[in-house]
């Protein structure tokens, strides 16, 4: 068993975790077995209870965790699955450690962070290693070197190195060589501090990673591998890749980072297989055609809120040949009317949320595309909001809304369960990770999916009110997916529209480049058939647009 442990120096948001799952990446295309974790230093448990303006989106697994969006990362680069076990926070450990001294278990001992605390950090890694089901462990740690919270984890790992040996381990420095426009040149300095940083504490990085806006020339990569100890060709460039994430596997290997992280872990491994993931980048970067999908959300300043949303969109979207022009609207921004802004948009997509703001504003987004056949997809609080507006302007039912909006409506269309009534917590307290889904045949799901019975991510508290289901459906609002037992509604879709679709779970979450979901493939479709449709047709009456073709709907499995 090999180790990688990934650190940050310098500044954050250097992309340690797109780094990370990059080499995860190659060293899969080299067949060899990889998993990757995130070790967190904030209190927080989990980033379940933080505000997306500050964290960016939380990432479900399947096993309901709610995670740091760089799982999502690791599970789009590579074949590995997490668990909860593959993120650890501070808050967690000091849960476990305090747990562990009220039991009575460290028997009358004084509790310190070495050993107890790094104990725990150790195990955390030891048991993905311990399934064996790996050759490599790639363990990140997020935050910057010299931050007060991550001490513990940098002397856990300088502890762990010693047990197993340092040629089994190899530390990899993610840092920032920046330009300073006035003198011309790129400046070594910080990086060589922040490698003092981790020499202070015993750690040694063997391979540096350097963003930069520039190439590193020459002189600047020996004066890196001098100051830093490393070796010259260890010195990895990482240049803010031009057009897609999807790009760094690559740049990374034109560097020789898989090559080296082999030779310096005695690695035996064939040369790695990049073709699919090439040809994947390369529908990414020179699409066929295009198309304008508007997301209508809350966080639309900032781009991890929606993360895996718009990975999903761009997989769905290479499958089909094509591009995707997002356009972002904050939902406050259409309470007063949505003509201007959603018209020439192939497709709409409204993500999940908590609250009422903004509620407004997509209600009239979702009514928009419902009424003028746009393609449509809601995801969780999507659903939900699709699910009010029909009531409302369909069926009737003018009070028509969620309790989440308003506790004492008289028309409760969505509603919460029984079991969540009493639950004050609000961490890790949702209908979290994997429920099977039935899916009803006959419906468009079936047809998108391929399949009656499939698996997705959840993680909300509210759910449709079967109440209400005889009445909608009289009007085409179509459950075409439940929970197994049939008490649960998680997919709709509208009898009367080319695509109006909406599942109470997140889709997003399961979509690959290489795999995209069915739900994402199927709006894109039919938004590129809308786009061409409108085109050849643009005095067409909007009822005559078809559904999607049938055989345009390709299944997955
Ligand atoms: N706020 C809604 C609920 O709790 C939707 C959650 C979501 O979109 N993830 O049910």
């Amino acid at each position: 068993m090999k180790y990688i442990f990934v650190t940050g120096g310098v500044v954050s948001s250097l992309g340690k975790g797109l780094t990370a799952a990059s080499l995860g990446t190659l060293l899969e295309a080299r067949k060899l077995r990889v998993v990757l974790q995130k070790f967190d230093p904030y209190l927080n448990v989990d980033p379940g209870t933080m505000n997306p303006f500050q964290h960016g989106e939380v990432y479900v697994l399947n096993d309901g965790a709610e995670t740091d969006l760089d799982l999502g990362h690791y599970e789009r680069f590579t074949n590995c699955v997490l668990t909860r076990h593959n993120n650890l926070t501070s808050g967690q450990v000091y849960e476990t450690v305090i747990l562990k001294e009220r039991r009575g278990d460290y028997l009358g001992k004084t509790v310190q962070v070495i050993p107890h605390v790094t104990d725990v950090i150790k195990n955390r890694i030891r048991e993905l290693s311990d399934e064996s089901k790996y050759d490599v462990v790639i363990t990140e740690i997020g935050g910057t070197t010299g931050d007060i919270e991550g001490l513990p984890f940098l002397e856990a790992i300088r502890q762990f190195i010693l047990e197993v040996g340092p040629e089994n381990v190899l530390n990899m420095h993610v840092t920032l060589v920046p330009y300073i426009k006035a003198a011309h040149e790129l400046k070594t300095k910080p990086t060589q501090q922040s490698v003092a940083k981790l020499r202070e504490i015993g750690l040694q990085p063997q391979v540096l990673i350097c963003r930069s806006e520039k190439p590193l020339d020459r002189d600047v990569r020996r004066k890196l591998s001098m100051f830093c100890s490393v070796s010259e060709k260890a010195v990895i460039e990482e240049r803010d890749v031009e057009h897609t994430i999807y790009e760094v596997p690559l740049t990374l290997h034109a560097e020789g980072l898989d090559q080296l992280v082999c030779d310096l872990l005695h690695l035996q491994t064939p040369a790695p297989d990049l073709a699919d993931w090439r040809k994947f980048v390369e529908r990414v970067v020179n699409p066929k055609r295009r198309i304008k999908i508007a997301v209508v959300g809350k966080y639309m300043d900032v781009r991890d809120a929606y993360k895996s949303i718009y990975e999903s969109l761009t997989h769905a979207a290479a499958s089909e040949d094509c591009g995707i022009d997002l356009k972002l609207i904050d939902a406050e921004s259409l309470e007063h009317g949505v003509d201007s802004q959603l018209k020439d948009i192939g497709g709409v997509l409204i993500p999940g949320g908590f609250g009422a703001r903004g509620v407004e504003g997509k209600l009239n987004a979702a009514r928009f595309a419902r009424e003028h056949k746009i393609p449509f997809l809601g995801l969780c609080l999507g659903m939900q909001v699709a699910t009010i507006e029909f009531a409302r302007n369909v069926c009737g039912i003018k009070d028509a809304n969620s309790t989440e909006f308003d506790k004492k409506t008289p028309e409760p269309v969505i509603s919460l369960l029984e079991e969540q009534r009493g639950v004050r917590n609000k961490g890790a307290s949702m209908r979290l990770g994997t429920w099977p889904t039935k899916v009803v045949q006959g419906t468009l799901a079936e047809k998108i999916y391929g399949d009656t019975e499939v698996t997705e991510r959840h993680r909300h508290r509210y759910e449709f009110n079967m109440k209400y289901r005889d009445r909608m459906d009289a009007k085409g609002f179509v459950i075409s997916g439940t929970s197994p037992d049939g008490s649960l509604a998680e997919l709709i879709e509208l009898r009367d529209h080319p695509y109006f679709v909406g599942c109470q779970y997140h889709p997003e979450f399961q979509s690959k480049p290489n795999k995209p979901h069915p739900l994402f493939k199927g709006f894109i479709q039919a938004s590129l058939g809308r786009q061409s449709s409108r085109a050849t047709h643009a005095q067409a009456d909007q009822e005559s647009l078809r559904r999607v073709p049938e055989r345009e709907l390709v299944p997955q499995r």
